[in-house]
């Protein structure tokens, strides 16, 4: 069956961190792992505001 995955935020390292991730672990056939990366990815907030780097929390 299909299935619709998060996208990574192009740029945002931890969600392209993430996004290496869910492709190792799809890669070993970790399908736990994969997921843990989408919600990863989906959970990951994003501020409007894109000017300096994003504060931590
Ligand atoms: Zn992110």
């Amino acid at each position: 069956m299909p299935e619709l995955e998060p996208v990574a935020h192009p740029d945002c390292r931890v969600c392209f961190a993430a996004d290496r991730g869910r492709t190792a672990a799809r890669t070993q056939q970790a399908a736990g792992r994969v997921s843990d990366f989408n919600q990863m990815i989906t959970e990951h907030p994003h501020p409007d505001n894109q000017s300096g780097e994003g504060d931590p929390g």
